[in-house]
């Protein structure tokens, strides 16, 4: 962060360019397609449909990899007059327009209006008409012999979750072509092909008999299954969700979940988002009472900023978490290992150069490179960069593929601005995530090359594509792009960033989990105003979109803050990457708020998955089993020391030197107290009314484990309180307590949060 602050002429270039390619794909997309259901342009491919008798194709559906489903198509119905005809058989327009404002509920006069028109062959009465109600009037029109109006069966697309995966499945317009998302990218296998009745068409419109017609048959569309787990993209949505209204969460922000050992993808959520069921209506935020959801200025808002999968169409600065690829080229080439000795003091690279310095400058000094990465310090990356040098760095960068699309299937990804020829300055900086954008696909993608032995795998979301039937008709395999690391790398570096999670000077604390080991490394990156992107209420502002910016809305100091890890460390069967964009607080770093967030989502996910706890020793600590202490008073030693066994308990036998008794005479804990399991009982052999006083030690500072010995070193047993470091214990350190007394302890994860 620092260095951001001391280069800025190169930033400024850097902000320029991003701006105006921001700018030119804001045009591009000013050529958008028609979404709003509007009456002229429907009335004339309608009118075209009935000349020609087409038959539309069923659209094929969108599942998740377990075929619920996602998108699918209903019969819906469009209702229209021909009043040329009505005039021409005399029909009482008066009669017809009262019955049908009834029953759809629609204006009597626009309805009288439309077919007063004599000379018109075809008025649109309604769009979007249920089946009973079309059969209601269908009934109607038979029983009353009433003529002129036409019944047009219409496919209209569903979407059965709303919002959940909106981005990933997009939607159609009104004509059925799929314009974002899988619905997009997979349209020609969605789509079907039309049949046709090919007749003449006589003078009078009239066609010739049937039997003299061509029929070409109609081709349904195939199914589409998607890599994406409903459950999973739920524990992701709603984990976001809450991070984003406590943390305040100005600019939305993104969580991808890929299995590391296919490359496919679980789940992708994008924040703001909207409902499939309703893309242009207000999105949250802005004022509904000025939203038409029509107009050219929403329109471009809707596709800059809500209709926007961030996780492959908005690079970002990654930040810390790019420390990760520069550990992995230096311990690949052999020029680290995790014991290295290495220095966070002041890099420069020439005297004329900016200062790159640690959250404070020089403020570890000398430390392992294990720790380097668990405290985040910017200036060993810049000067192990600097003997990694630009082709090797830049070759990897190539390698791990950050200079390509990631080819997954979505038409939207879209690529960040690279570096195109690096100076030693540009990678210096580079080393630690800064001064060029990715996005957040193609990190997951990398990451997920760490945590499967060092294939760079090319993401998936498609599983697969089925036929009406349910048969498959195609299978997408998983697929290597190269290979980048080798295995040992990869061990050692999933090895450190266990530690970046579970060691208490780690900066990733937050994401730590009970019995599951979660290896991953936080980011916080800057994105002030006008550098590498726009954030919500900079669109809306530019597109004039009535828009409530959040309060304490400030142009500077954004941030985004991020989180990438892989779970179980040993062997991980997901990788998870969260940002969020925009904390708008004090405490704003990836540590802080996104570390929590993915430690949440996996928990929750490899809960769901099946994936068996494994609890360390700490994690026994922090979630200890009770025992209630049993009566062992007059027991032989044996027979107590066997008892206490089966509840879990420890023994300290005192027996003042005599050593002839082998009955327990009395015992502390007394009998009956709740202890926690491995807790140290005072077996007393001999008659006593003083009991073994022992001097409590002073915690402060210490982490569970070492509190624990400290106190089961001289036979005092440990309550643990919370996580981290001892800040309090409820008995001050120097004074005397009886053996086998137990200590509260409070702990806070009083955790690096500095990134
Ligand atoms: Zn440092």
């Amino acid at each position: 962060m620092n260095a951001s602050h001391k280069i800025k002429r190169g930033r400024i270039a850097f902000v320029l360019f991003v701006f105006f390619a921001l700018l030119a794909a804001l045009i591009g997309r000013f050529v958008w397609l028609q979404i709003v259901e509007g009456d002229d342009l429907s009335a004339e491919a309608l009118a075209q449909q009935t000349k020609n008798t087409l038959i539309s194709p069923r659209r094929g559906n969108i599942y998740d990899r377990n075929k619920k489903e996602l998108a699918v198509s209903v019969q819906k119905y469009v209702i229209s007059a021909c009043p040329e005809n009505m005039h021409k058989l005399e029909q009482d327009i008066g009669k017809i327009a009262s019955k049908l404002s009834e029953i759809l509920e629609i204006d009597e006069s626009g309805i009288l209006e439309k077919l007063k028109k004599e000379d018109s062959k075809y008025q649109l009465i309604k769009r979007n008409v249920d089946k009973e109600i079309t059969e209601e009037i269908k009934k109607w029109i038979s029983e009353e012999k009433i003529k002129g109006i036409t019944f047009d069966e219409e496919a209209k697309r569903y979407y059965p979750a709303g919002k959940l995966a909106a981005h990933v499945v997009g939607f159609t317009n009104f004509e059925n072509n799929g314009i974002l998302g899988v619905e997009q990218a997979m349209d020609k296998y969605l789509r079907g092909k039309p049949g046709k009745i090919l007749s003449e068409v006589d003078a009078g419109g009239q066609g010739v008999l049937a039997d003299e017609s061509k029929v070409i048959d109609v081709s349904d569309g195939a199914n589409v299954v998607l890599t994406i787990d409903e459950v999973i993209q739920d524990i992701a949505d709603k984990a976001l969700t809450e991070a984003i209204a406590q943390y305040k969460v100005v600019n939305g922000g993104t969580v991808t979940i890929m299995d590391p050992r296919t490359g496919e993808i679980l789940a992708m959520v994008s924040k703001p988002d909207f409902d499939l069921n309703n893309p242009s209506a207000a999105p949250e935020g802005a004022d509904a009472s000025k939203w038409k959801g029509t107009n050219e200025n929403e329109m471009n808002f809707l596709w800059n900023a809500i209709w926007r999968n961030k996780v492959v169409a908005e690079p970002y600065e990654p930040g810390s978490t790019f420390k990760t690829i520069t550990a992995a080229i230096g311990l690949e080439e052999g020029l680290v290992t995790p014991d290295t000795t290495v220095d966070d003091y002041t890099f420069r690279l020439t005297p004329n150069s900016p200062k790159i310095d640690c959250h404070l400058p020089n403020r570890h000094g000398v430390e392992t490179f294990r720790l380097s990465m668990y405290r985040s310090c910017n200036p060993v990356y810049s000067k192990l960069s600097q003997t990694i040098g630009l082709d090797r760095f830049y070759g990897y960068m190539k390698a791990f593929g950050f200079y390509d699309k990631t080819g997954l299937l979505l038409s939207e990804e879209s690529l960040g601005i690279f570096q195109q020829k690096p100076t030693n300055l540009d990678m210096a900086v580079a080393s630690f995530g800064q001064r060029f954008t990715i996005n957040p696909l193609q990190l997951v993608t990398a990451y997920s090359a760490i945590a499967n032995g060092g294939k760079l795998l090319k993401p998936q979301i498609i599983k697969e594509i089925t036929d009406q039937d349910g048969n498959i008709v195609d299978r997408t395999e998983p697929e290597v792009v190269r290979n980048v690391l080798s295995r040992q790398t990869c061990d050692t570096l999933m090895d450190i960033l266990l530690g970046v999670v579970s060691d208490p000077s780690g900066t990733g604390g937050r994401a730590y989990v009970k019995g599951y080991a979660v290896a991953g490394k936080t980011g916080t990156a800057e994105t002030t105003k006008n550098t590498n992107r726009l954030g919500l209420a900079d669109v809306a502002k530019q597109f004039n979109v009535a828009w409530s910016a959040p309060i304490d809305y400030k142009d500077t100091e954004r941030y985004i803050a991020s989180f990438a890890g892989m779970a179980p460390a040993d062997n991980p069967v997901i990788t998870v990457l969260v940002t969020l964009d925009y904390p708008n607080m004090v405490q704003h770093t990836g540590g802080a708020v996104a570390a929590p967030v993915a430690g949440k989502i996996i928990e929750e996910t490899l809960e769901y998955l099946g994936v068996e706890r494994k609890y360390t020793e700490r994690d026994k600590k922090l979630i200890p089993k009770e025992f209630t202490v049993p009566d062992v008073r007059n027991m032989e030693i044996e027979a107590a020391v066997a008892e206490l066994k089966k509840s879990k308990l420890e023994y300290i036998k005192e027996n003042m030197g005599n050593t002839s008794n082998t009955k327990v005479i009395s015992q502390y804990p007394k009998p009956g107290s709740v202890v926690r399991e491995d807790s140290f009982i005072v077996l007393y052999m001999y008659e006593t009314d003083k009991p073994v006083m022992v001097k409590v030690p002073d915690l402060s500072n210490k982490t569970v484990l070492e509190a624990t010995d400290a106190l089961n070193d001289i036979g005092l047993n440990i309550r643990v309180k919370g996580d981290g470091f001892a800040v309090s214990q409820s008995v001050s350190p120097g004074k005397e307590v009886q053996k086998g007394y137990e200590i509260d302890v409070n702990f806070e994860a009083n955790i690096n949060l500095e990134d």
